[in-house]
């Protein structure tokens, strides 16, 4: 039974394929600016993983811009520092200060939350703008004739609307209509867990703290006002399933005793095998664009795929208000060529983090000597030393003309 929010025979201005977090920014981006938006979902329910979701100043500057992140900020926390740690011996490589500092820099802070509450208060911000929401409906294809396109889906329902924006996700269907290419499987599954504090381990209640050691890394940070602990584990697999505590106590066998003593507190039922894709140029054709991850997916060592999705909803918002279409009334603008310069302003940027990602993880991930050499380096970096993250973080993105 689909759950319809609105009487209306299915024609829309916007069609956004997934209610992720990349498809109700994007919904909301858009509707905040005067767009009939219509979002399909092919879950039953809206609703995310339970578990954490750290946003850097790049992502939060924008939720402050639409008067978000106070809602997402009071359902969260503001961790003081990121810490790395070596998963081996505990020793504490390298900090990066969050404070007053971090916070002028970027004109924003670093958050972290529970990816239900965000969700939450997308889903909220969508009504508010008067986006129409519908689960239940899983998309199949998309044709465009003239100026109108034509989505189909699974159950025999056709949508017509001036676009379609594909936000379905790292295994996009919608993808496959641009672009041929498969997920590349990148060798490691990540198993996480949501725990109350004072059930886990110690925890560093004001850092996002990661472990990383030879070919496993683990991060924890505080959720929900510090009532939550969230933990990822990230292992090498040699199974196309993972295969749960074997692989964990194998992969984290030789790391310190904090590390081994969290793994008991990360659910055995679900497992997230990490997948990326080789950066593309083709995101759009004519009434056709993808965005988030079924653009640019990236493997999350740096924390930063939902950011992108975030920055691609401000940057498409922007775009469509200067490309304005011939027609009259809801169809005033011009969609084929307003995809293109998103595209164009968007996709060096994202593919920059799509190899910066792996890069990062691989980092990571060393062992032997070039694990030594990494934490020589890690260990003399001061902690306001920015420059390495000012082209992430910073306002240089493309993204906030
Ligand atoms: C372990 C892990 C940790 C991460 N940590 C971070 C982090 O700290 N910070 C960060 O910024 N990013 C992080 N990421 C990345 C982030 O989760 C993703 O980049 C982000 O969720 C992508 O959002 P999206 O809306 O594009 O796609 P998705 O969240 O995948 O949403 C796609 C939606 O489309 C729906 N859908 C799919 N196909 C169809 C269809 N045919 N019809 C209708 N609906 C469909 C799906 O049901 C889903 O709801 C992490 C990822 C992982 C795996």
């Amino acid at each position: 039974m689909s759950h319809m929010e609105s009487n209306e025979v299915p024609h829309h201005e916007v069609l956004v394929v997934g209610g992720g977090i990349g498809g109700l920014t994007t919904a909301f981006a858009l509707a905040r600016k005067g767009h009939r938006v219509h979002v399909l979902e092919r879950a039953p329910e809206f609703g995310e993983v339970g578990a954490g979701l750290q946003l850097a100043p790049n992502a939060t500057r924008l939720l402050d811009r639409w008067g978000l992140l106070e809602h997402v900020v009071a359902a969260g926390v503001l961790p003081s520092r990121i810490i790395l740690k070596d998963a081996l011996t505990g020793v504490e490589l390298t900090r990066l200060e969050l404070g007053e500092g971090f916070r002028e820099r970027y004109r924003a802070p670093y958050v972290v939350v529970h990816r239900s509450d965000l969700h939450r208060i997308l889903v909220e911000a969508c009504r508010a703008a008067g986006v129409s929401l519908e689960t239940d409906r899983e998309v199949e294809r998309v044709d465009a004739v003239g100026d109108t396109a034509f989505t189909y889906c699974t159950d025999g329902v056709v949508y017509e609307s001036s676009v379609v924006l594909g936000l379905d996700g790292l295994m996009s269907g919608l993808r496959a209509e641009l672009v041929g290419d498969e997920p590349v499987d990148s060798g490691y599954v990540a198993y996480r867990g949501v725990v109350p504090v004072g059930s886990a381990t110690s925890v560093d209640l004001d850092a996002v703290v990661a472990w990383i050691g030879p070919g496993c890394h683990m991060v924890q940070y505080p959720l929900r006002q510090r009532e939550l602990v969230n933990l990822v584990a990230v292992v090498q697999t040699a199974s196309a399933e993972g295969d749960g505590l074997s692989e964990l106590e194998r992969g984290f066998a030789q790391c310190c005793d904090h590390v081994r003593g969290a793994l008991p507190h990360l659910w055995r039922d679900r497992q997230w095998l990490m997948y990326d894709r080789p950066p593309v140029g083709r995101w759009a054709d004519g009434r056709l664009g993808l965005l988030g991850d079924a653009a640019h997916p990236m493997l999350q060592y740096l924390a930063q795929g939902a950011c992108q999705a975030i920055e691609d909803a401000h940057v498409l918002a922007e775009l469509a208000d200067r490309h304005p279409g011939t027609e009259t009334g809801a169809r005033r603008v011009d969609w084929p060529v307003t995809l293109l310069a998103a595209q164009h302003v968007r996709a060096p940027r994202t593919a920059r983090l799509q190899r910066a990602a792996r890069v990062w993880g691989e980092t990571w991930h060393a062992s032997g000597l070039t694990r030594l050499l990494r934490n020589e380096l890690l260990m003399t970096r001061s902690p306001d030393d920015y420059r390495h993250i000012d082209w992430i973080y910073g306002e240089a993105l493309g993204a906030e003309s």
